[in-house]
């Protein structure tokens, strides 16, 4: 007979980086804490032995990542019996900072009960950063003192594209697709900001709010057309009603916009304790800007070349805006082309070894290169929308292919000079919801693929292997099923 290791047995994920199995079990439920200045951020050392626990950290979220490690060793002693702690000695830290979970709720809407199931489950696995997506062409879900309209008319849709449709290349005529639903209106207050913000903090959980610029502003113009250049496009006043992306964005010839999104950005700097604000900056096509008299004027004052450097330019006015709340600017990758300043954080979906336009311009590696800190978020490892290569699977999908063991191949650092790396933050799972209507299919997609990306990031070289992932995930997947999580298999 073989025995599975008990570390296969317990099942723990992510994997701790160093474990010695001891014999014996602790029955004793009280820890003793102690403090060494010496272990590294969100690091811990954990003892169980028989007279009792002991975690030793230097700070507390290494303290909480102590608890999170025992709570899943924990085995029930039910009918009167104490519950038991396998003996073990852990040394314990993470490989990278950054280890985010992004999650879109303007394609579809999620609300706060969805948002804290997301938030326990991260923290269960030691992620600590929740991306929050919370403005779009298709909806704005943030109330802002000063612009009522932004939810008036900007967090509600007549209609959305019906279920299993693809309305998604850029025919925005294409109203068959249309399911004539209204949507919305859908949006937090600062009441429920400052209850999620708390939520997640408990956890260890940084949120990163995101604020989309220049481009992916429909929902926002629909409320304040006058922030467009061109205002009678705006004139059905409500968020475009397909996915993809969309010509009408923000107008940077017109002062007043520019001072709606600094209105924006600083209430939100207010708003988010977190050290880092999110500015989009992806797909902003500039066909506007180049017919926009307004546009062209401040292409002239500002002493630029044409259309094309107004995103550096508003780039480098946010960056800098932003620095002056203390806080760092992440974007999306193209929003790094141009000369901007190097506190701007990159986040990565274009992979540098991939085919493609500008690719190699706008990877993570390039950026890392030049003095960026980066968060890498390729596509083909890190974006759990794209479908996971499941028989049968009930649930519909952007497009795309990648497995569970996709997702456990990933490498933040891949194709990274050495010298680079020091600017490599580390990764994200990537949850867009133009595809996904619910919670049910949200858990589904992210679970148990982002237990895989748990564990790159937390033990990065260090990860044992996808044959011993997958052998302990056999275990877990039950843990996350029991705990009524719409966990999909595993293949
Ligand atoms: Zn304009």
């Amino acid at each position: 007979m073989v025995m599975l290791s008990m570390l296969t047995a317990l099942a723990l994920v992510p994997r701790p980086e160093k474990v010695v199995e001891n014999a014996g079990t602790c029955v004793k439920p009280e820890i003793r804490y102690e403090t060494d200045a010496s272990i590294p951020a969100e690091g811990y050392r954990l003892s169980v032995k028989p007279e009792g626990i002991t975690v030793v950290s230097s700070d507390a979220a290494g303290k909480y990542y102590a608890g999170v490690t025992l709570a899943q060793m924990k085995v029930p002693g039910g009918k009167g019996k104490p519950d038991a702690y396998p003996c073990v000695e852990i040394e314990d830290a993470p490989a990278y900072k950054w280890r985010g979970i992004h999650f879109d709720d303007c394609r579809h809407f999620f609300g706060k009960e969805t948002l804290k199931q997301t938030l326990d489950l991260m923290a269960q696995h030691k992620f600590n950063r929740l991306h929050w997506h919370l403005t779009e062409d298709q909806g704005w879900r943030l109330d802002i003192p000063g612009y009522p309209e932004l939810v008036k008319y900007g967090a509600v849709r007549s209609a959305s594209p019906r279920h299993g449709t693809h309305p998604h290349r850029g025919a925005k005529e294409d109203a068959a697709d249309l399911n004539g639903i209204k949507y919305g209106p859908f949006y937090y207050t600062d009441a429920d900001i400052r209850e999620i913000v708390a939520y997640a903090a408990e956890r260890h959980i940084t949120i990163v709010p995101e604020i989309e610029l220049p481009g992916h502003v429909f929902a926002a113009l629909a409320a304040y057309p006058e922030f467009a250049c061109v205002p009678e496009n705006m004139k059905a006043r409500e968020p475009r009603l397909v996915w993809g992306i969309e010509k009408d964005v923000l107008c940077l010839g017109n002062d007043k916009a520019i001072k709606f999104m600094e209105d924006v950005l600083d209430y939100v700097c207010k708003l988010f304790p977190g050290d880092v604000v999110h500015i989009g900056g992806d797909e902003c096509p500039q066909v506007r800007w180049k017919s926009c008299p307004k546009c062209q004027a401040r292409i002239k004052a500002e002493g630029l070349k044409d259309e094309h450097d107004l995103q550096p330019w508003v780039t480098r006015h946010f960056v800098k805006f932003l620095e002056a709340r203390g806080k760092r600017a992440l974007g999306w990758d193209e929003y790094l082309l141009g000369d901007i300043p190097k506190s701007a954080i990159g986040m990565n979906w274009r992979e540098s070894s991939r085919g493609g336009a500008g690719h190699q311009l706008v990877s993570g590696v390039a950026a890392a290169m030049r003095g960026h800190d980066i968060v890498m978020t390729p596509t083909s490892y890190c974006y759990l929308d794209y479908a996971q290569g499941l028989p049968d699977d009930p649930f519909q999908y952007i497009g795309g292919r990648v497995t569970l063991e996709r997702c456990y191949s990933f490498d933040p650092c891949k194709d990274v000079p050495e010298e680079a790396r020091k600017h490599i933050l580390g990764g994200q799972g990537n949850n867009w919801s133009e595809y996904t209507w619910n919670e049910f299919d949200l858990a589904w997609k992210m679970w148990p693929r982002a237990c895989a990306l748990a564990e790159v990031l937390w033990l990065g070289d260090k990860k044992p292997g996808f044959a011993d992932f997958k052998a302990r995930m056999q275990t877990h997947r039950k843990r996350l099923v029991g705990q009524k999580v719409n966990c999909a298999p595993l293949e």
